[in-house]
């Protein structure tokens, strides 16, 4: 088994779900869905060469490789699959691989790139569910025959894909979330995914090789969890990538007078200048109000079953990466790849895609506490470092693809009665 990528064709704007009729019959699993305004570009499996087969057989693809893609440029596919088949070359890259096993191994001195207080800011304690357009969609069932739905967009100002022309898209989700009052990292994962760039030559300006290592990172993040993750999770992450180019002059971003120990104000003084520029571009309201519309107007090929936002830039922020709201990632390339260098930028990405479930930090600088409560489980915080010998490395603290002892409660990774369905999943559980 290994993982396959499938670039689609051009103007895919209907997602072609018996692609993944395909890939399921085949005996594989999705794991990557992409698109961008254009429509539908990227399908990633997990599968032997009978899935890849299978995806190379289906009409809507253009292309179904688990080697490097050798001609992109001369594919009939959208820039974005363009781009995504150049990340996807360097994760399967020697170097690369080479560099994340030494990331993986080392033994870092972390302290320095964590913000104190930790990076997970506004959240409430248990997994932050229930209040707010968290899902794209307004089917309370979870069906997986719903149509692309852009009822929850309070703008209706973002583009949206074709609306499947029969049906929907089928097939993703095998079985339905039931516990929706609070967030797990189960099911249909939607990310809507906002590349906020600044002038052409400017410190904030996104370049093509920078835009690459933004889906390098969420590509290698998307798979670590699809490792590390139950298969009674049934995880399928859906990205759906919007591109903002500002004017505005980076120069003229307030930043915190002390970078290594922001001031609570600091964050969002950084962050609101460009956030709510891009925001407006895409047609939102500022604010978390216009991140949330920006959530629910995210075409994904099937309502997801949880969704939040992953704002990607190169302006100044009052840190290089951090989670706000349990729905709002801040990802500042330049930032990132200074401290964590290229082999550890998936790695941030991963662990703040944790903390929109409401996992909490678990490193010392974080001020984490054993007894706080959070997450799906609302469950403490048992590897906390602070005064406690027996923590260890892992997702949540620290550069190592495993998880805490208590991280599966809080992502929802439980099965707390042992029926083989896991808590989100079963009515019986309790939240
Ligand atoms: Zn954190």
């Amino acid at each position: 088994m290994s993982r396959i990528l499938a670039l689609l064709k051009a103007n895919t704007t209907s997602f072609p779900s018996d692609l993944i009729d395909a890939i399921n019959s085949a005996g594989g699993s999705p794991v990557q869905i992409w698109s961008s305004d254009s429509g539908f570009y990227g399908v990633v499996a997990e599968g032997d060469a009978s899935v890849q087969t299978a995806m190379s057989g289906h009409p809507a693809v253009a292309c179904a490789t688990s080697d490097s893609v050798p001609s992109a440029q001369s594919l009939d596919v959208d820039p974005g699959a363009t781009e995504l088949a150049g990340a996807w070359n360097t994760y399967l890259s020697s170097d690369y691989q080479t560099a994340v096993t030494g990331f993986y191994n080392s033994s870092m001195n972390i302290d320095a790139m964590l913000p104190p207080g930790g990076c997970n800011q506004n959240s409430s304690d248990a997994g932050d569910g229930g209040s707010g357009p968290l899902v794209a969609s307004n089917d309370p069932t979870g069906s997986t025959n719903g149509a692309v739905d852009t009822s929850a967009d309070p703008s209706g100002g973002a583009a949206q894909l074709g609306t499947p022309a029969s049906g929907g898209a089928a097939g993703l989700a095998t079985a339905t979330v039931v516990h929706k009052e609070r967030r797990a990292i189960v099911g249909t994962v939607g990310i809507a995914v906002g590349f906020v760039g600044g002038p052409a030559g400017s410190t904030a300006e996104l370049t093509p090789d920078n835009n690459g290592t933004l889906s390098l990172a969420m590509i290698h993040a998307m798979n670590v969890y699809y490792d590390i993750a139950p298969k009674a999770a049934h995880l399928v992450f859906e990205v759906n990538v919007r591109r903002a180019t500002l004017t505005l002059d980076p120069t003229t971003v307030p930043v915190p007078a002390d970078p290594k120990n922001p001031a609570a104000a600091d964050w969002e003084a950084a962050e609101a200048p460009w956030r709510d520029a891009a925001l407006k571009a895409w047609g939102q309201t500022a604010g978390m109000p216009g991140v949330d519309g920006f959530i629910s107007s995210a075409s994904f090929s099937t309502p997801p079953d949880y969704a939040y936002a992953a704002l990607l830039t190169n302006y100044p922020v009052a840190w290089e990466s951090y989670t706000s709201d349990s729905r709002k990632v801040v990802y500042q390339l330049t930032g990132v790849l200074n401290d964590w260098k290229l082999a550890g930028a998936h790695f941030v990405f991963a662990h703040e895609t944790g903390h929109t479930s409401g996992a909490p930090d678990e490193y010392a600088a974080s001020h984490c506490s054993i007894t706080d409560k959070s997450g799906f489980s609302n469950s403490a915080n048992t590897n906390c470092e602070n005064g406690n010998a027996a923590s260890v490395d892992c997702l949540m603290r620290n550069n190592t693809k495993s998880l805490c002892p208590a991280t599966p409660g809080h992502f929802g990774w439980n099965d707390s009665n042992g029926d083989g369905i896991l808590d989100p999943f079963d009515s019986t559980y309790a939240t």
